[in-house]
C-alpha cells in the first residue's frame, strides 16, 4: 500500500488523482486539502477517509469540523495547514495539484520532509525552481512530472539516461485562439478563452493556454526538470495533441510520447513510476487519424513563450514576476476586468519594472510576488 496525500484534491488534476486511486485500490490518501471548496472536499473525505484535511479558510474549517464530526478526520487551515498536508509523516508522495505559486511553500516543505513529489503544478518550479531542485537533490527526493508534456519527456528519457539529449521538442495545442491575429484577440470574451479544443482543465491554466503563457512557463518548468538549457528547449505547435512531446537525441532519433489527451496517463505513471498500469480509456487509432499536423508558433502575437523565455534567461527573481503578473492578470481576465491582450501588456509592464534579486531565495520569492502584487495593483487597479 503506497499512501499519498494530495494538495488540490478538489481540483481537475486532484479529482483525477482520486479516480486513479479509486480504480486502482493499493494508494491510501492520508491527507488533502481545497480552497474553498468543501462540499466536495467532505465527500472526499467520507469516500477515502485521510487522517487530515485542509481548507483556506479558518470559518470554512470550523463548518468542515461540524460536518465530519461523526468522522475521524482532523480538519486544518491555512498554510500551515496546507504546510501539514505536504508534510503528513504517513504519506510517501505528495501530489501538488494546487494551482499557483502559493504551491511554492508546501513543496518545499514537503521535499525537506523526505516525500517525493508528483508535481503538477508547474508555478511552482518557475518560481523556485533553482531550490526546488537543489532541495529534492540534497534530500534524495524524486520530482515526478505530472504534467502531460513533461511526462511525456520524462517517458521518452527512459533507458536513455547515458545519453545526451540535443534538444526537448515541446507540442502544444495552440489552444482556442490557434491562428487568430492580434487584432482578432482584441475582442476575445472569457467565454471563447475557456474553450479549449482538446483538454478538460481548471479555469487558470485553460486561460494561460488561451494566451500560450502556459507553454511559456512548460519551457520553464523543462528547463528546471529536465537540467537543459532554455535555448535547447523548441516549442511545436501539434494541434491535436496526439504528442504529447518528444526529446531529440544527439544521433538524431527522435523519442516521443502519444496517446489520447487523457491527464490519467501522466497521473498514474507518477504514482507507479516505473510501473505502467493498465488504465481505462480511448485508445489511438492511426487509420483514423492518417496524418499529424505539426505547425510554427506565432510568437509575434502569442507573446506567453517569449516572455517567459526572457524572464528565464534574466533568472533571479523575474521568473516569479512573470508568474505572478500573469496570476494577478488570468484571474483580472477572467473577472471580465481587463482585455485578453492586457494579460501580455501586464506581464511585460511588471517585468519591465523590477530590479532583480539573483540568487533569490524563499524569501526574497514572496517579497517579489507581493511587489508584483502592489505594482499591479497601483498601475491596473486588479
Ligand atoms: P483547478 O483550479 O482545477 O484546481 C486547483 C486546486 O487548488 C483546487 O483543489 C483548489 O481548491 C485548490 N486551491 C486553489 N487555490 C487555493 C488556495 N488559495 N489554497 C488552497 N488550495 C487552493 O486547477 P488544475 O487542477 O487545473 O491545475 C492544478 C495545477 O496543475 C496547476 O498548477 C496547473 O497548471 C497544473 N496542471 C493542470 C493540468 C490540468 O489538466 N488541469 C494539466 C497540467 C498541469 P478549490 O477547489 O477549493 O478552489
Amino acid at each position: 500500500m503506497k499512501n499519498i496525500s494530495i494538495i488540490g484534491s478538489t481540483g481537475s488534476i486532484g479529482t483525477q488523482a482520486l479516480d486513479i486511486v479509486r480504480a486502482n485500490g493499493d494508494i491510501r490518501v492520508s491527507a488533502i486539502s481545497c480552497g474553498k471548496n468543501i462540499d466536495l472536499v467532505e465527500k472526499q473525505a467520507r469516500e477515502f477517509k485521510p487522517e487530515l484535511v485542509s481548507v483556506s479558510s479558518e470559518d470554512d474549517a470550523r463548518d468542515l469540523r461540524v460536518r465530519l464530526a461523526d468522522t475521524s478526520v482532523r480538519v486544518a487551515s491555512g498554510m500551515e495547514g496546507l504546510i501539514e498536508v505536504a508534510t503528513y509523516p504517513k504519506a510517501e508522495m505528495v501530489l501538488t495539484a494546487i494551482v499557483g505559486m502559493i504551491g511554492v511553500e508546501p513543496t518545499l516543505a514537503a521535499i525537506d520532509a523526505g516525500k517525493d513529489i508528483a508535481l503538477a503544478n508547474k508555478e511552482t518550479l518557475v518560481t523556485a525552481g533553482h531550490l526546488v531542485m537543489k532541495a529534492a537533490a540534497d534530500k534524495g527526493v524524486r520530482i515526478l512530472p505530472v504534467d502531460s508534456e513533461h511526462s511525456a519527456i520524462f517517458q521518452s528519457l527512459q533507458g536513455n539516461s547515458r545519453n545526451k539529449i540535443a534538444r526537448i521538442l515541446l507540442t502544444a495545442s495552440g489552444g482556442p485562439f490557434r491562428g487568430k491575429t492580434r487584432e482578432e484577440l482584441k475582442c476575445v470574451t472569457v467565454e471563447q478563452a475557456l474553450k479549449h479544443p482538446n483538454w478538460s482543465m481548471g479555469a487558470k491554466i485553460t486561460i494561460d493556454s488561451a494566451s500560450m503563457v502556459n507553454k511559456g512557463l512548460e519551457v520553464i518548468e523543462a528547463h528546471w526538470l529536465f537540467n537543459t538549457d532554455i535555448k535547447d528547449i523548441e516549442v511545436l505547435i501539434q494541434p491535436q495533441s496526439i504528442i504529447h512531446s518528444a526529446v531529440e537525441y544527439e544521433d538524431g532519433a527522435v523519442i516521443a510520447q502519444m496517446g489520447t489527451p487523457d491527464m490519467k496517463l501522466p497521473i498514474q505513471y507518477a504514482f507507479y513510476y516505473p510501473e505502467r498500469r493498465y488504465l481505462a480509456g480511448e485508445r489511438l487509432d492511426f487509420k483514423k487519424i492518417r496524418s499529424i499536423v505539426i505547425e510554427s508558433p506565432d510568437f509575434d502575437t502569442f507573446r506567453g513563450v517569449p516572455l517567459a523565455i526572457k524572464a528565464s534567461e534574466i533568472g533571479g527573481s523575474m521568473p516569479t514576476v512573470m508568474n505572478e503578473a500573469n496570476e494577478i492578470a488570468n484571474a483580472a481576465f477572467l473577472a471580465g476586468r481587463i482585455s485578453f491582450l492586457e494579460i501580455y501588456d501586464m506581464i511585460e509592464y511588471a517585468m519591465s519594472q523590477h530590479t532583480v534579486i539573483q540568487d533569490a531565495g524563499l524569501i526574497d520569492i514572496l517579497e517579489t510576488r507581493d511587489w508584483t502584487d502592489r505594482l499591479l495593483k497601483d498601475k491596473y487597479g486588479v
